[in-house]
């Protein structure tokens, strides 16, 4: 069975095709904003200009036609609603075009499964953190249940703002590590952990109020250490009540060298495992989209034209798993 899947939930369009044992095609385009952080609009325009190119670009590289596959799947939520549309779009053409099937995956769901495939964890308590989203998930009953999560910005949008404050340009996770990484010093700043969630909003408002007072690299490391631990305090807190012996780190942020050593030596601590899938495989991408594509089309689920529309909210804890 061979499934493209194509992602689009934010500043990435992704094209992916994967058949059952490898992945045949792996192309992606980012849109980069001149300034500010990601405007919907400007957004879903360069995912327009670009999807042609990149779905020639995924058929040469796979070598067989779009008509030819299984399946298309496509990331139905949740993400910025005006980039979501782009991609049902492509995925509705596709399907009509050459009659396949089209399956619309939840890509909180897609980042998990694309984890455990890519690695050689089983059955992992999963830390996801990316410019959209943290959550801290749990397999329980059928279900993968959100058992922590930010109560208001994401982890990686909260580092985009503060690299934005000190002047770098989008995505500002990378500039914050490497200025972080200049110095071992911190300054005590707020702990936002509330029972299981956690709470970034307020710690960017208060750093970025000490900016001109303090050296960047020091800010930069101490909301590095700040956010990353209560993060990580969370996700041992889920290990721990859930009995879990395995961590995945996910999503963009687990890009990060200092957030997976957290997560690497709160594990040894407590004998648990920590894994982290491959950086093409932990940032937005459309090969994730194809895999968890075809674990649903393969137990059976499809997407009907009228049910295709995006969901820009919409919870994994919603979806019946079927595929495991
Ligand atoms: P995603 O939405 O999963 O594609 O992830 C994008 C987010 O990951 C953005 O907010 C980036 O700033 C963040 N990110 C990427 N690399 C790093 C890094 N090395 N450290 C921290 N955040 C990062
Ligand atoms: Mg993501």
């Amino acid at each position: 069975m061979k499934v493209l899947g194509i992602e689009s939930t934010a500043h990435t369009l992704g094209i992916g095709i994967v058949d059952e044992d490898e992945v045949l095609a792996n192309q992606k385009d980012m849109f980069e904003p001149e300034e500010g952080g990601i405007h919907p609009r400007k957004a879903a325009e360069h995912h327009y200009q670009h999807a042609l190119e990149l779905l020639n670009n995924a058929e040469q590289e796979a070598d067989i036609e779009i008509k030819e596959v299984d399946g298309i799947a496509y990331s139905q939520g949740p993400g910025i609603p005006q980039c979501l549309d782009i991609g049902a779009v492509i995925a509705r053409s596709l399907s009509i075009k050459h009659d396949i099937p089209m399956i619309g995956v939840n890509h909180c769901l897609a980042h998990i499964s694309i984890g455990t495939r890519t690695t050689e964890a089983e059955n992992p308590t999963t830390l996801y953190v990316s410019g959209g989203n943290t959550q801290i998930l749990d397999f329980r009953k059928g279900r993968y249940r959100i058992v922590g999560e930010t109560q208001d910005v994401a982890l990686g949008n909260a580092l985009d703002k503060l690299a934005r404050t000190l002047g770098y340009p989008h995505p500002g996770g990378p500039e914050i590590e490497k200025l972080a990484e200049k110095t071992d010093d911190i300054i005590e700043l707020s702990y936002p952990i509330k029972g299981m969630d956690l709470s970034y909003s307020g710690l960017v408002t208060e750093v970025q109020r000490k900016v001109g007072d303090f050296e960047d690299e020091l800010l930069a490391n101490s909301f590095q250490e700040h956010a990353y631990a209560v993060a990580v305090e969370a996700l041992e807190r889920a290990m721990a009540q859930e009995g879990s012996d395995e961590a995945l780190l996910t999503g963009g942020v687990a890009m990060n060298s200092r957030l997976r050593e957290m997560v690497e030596k709160m594990c040894e601590q407590r004998g648990a495992k920590a894994y982290v899938p491959p950086p093409e495989f932990c940032m937005d991408n459309g090969v994730m989209i194809a895999h968890q594509g075809m674990l649903e089309l393969k137990a059976g689920r499809k997407t009907s034209m009228e049910n295709s529309g995006k969901m820009p909210n919409w919870r994994p804890d919603e979806i019946e798993v079927i595929w495991q």
